[in-house]
C-alpha cells in the first residue's frame, strides 16, 4: 500500500530527496505523499526509505490505499518506463 505522512510530520524535509518516484512534496509547510507515485520503494529498494529518515516517525503505510507487490511494480514500471527494477 501506498505510504501516508500523518500530522507529526515537523516539515524538516528529510524524506523529500529520499523517494526515488518523486512522490513526496511540500505542502504549506508539510509534507504529502502522492499515492499515484509512492510504490513503498518497490522497484528502488527493499524498505520505504521515507520510513527510515524521518526523525517524526511520521511516515506510515496508508491502508486506504491497499496494494499488491505486483500492482506496486506495475506502478513503478509506469513511472520508470526505460528502467529495470533494481528490487522487484
Ligand atoms: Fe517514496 Fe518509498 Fe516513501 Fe513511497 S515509501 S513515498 S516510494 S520513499
Amino acid at each position: 500500500m501506498a505510504y501516508k505522512i500523518t500530522d507529526d510530520c515537523i516539515g524538516c524535509g528529510a524524506c523529500e530527496p529520499e523517494c526515488a518516484n518523486e512522490a513526496i512534496s511540500e505542502d504549506a509547510g508539510s509534507y504529502v505523499i502522492d499515492p499515484d507515485k509512492c510504490t513503498e520503494c518497490v522497484g528502488n529498494f527493499d524498505k520505504p526509505q521515507c520510513v527510515d529518515v524521518c526523525p517524526a516517525d511520521a511516515c506510515v503505510p496508508d491502508p486506504e490505499h491497499e496494494e499488491t507487490r505486483e500492482g506496486l511494480l506495475a506502478k513503478w514500471r509506469k513511472l520508470h518506463p526505460n528502467e529495470a527494477p533494481s528490487v522487484a
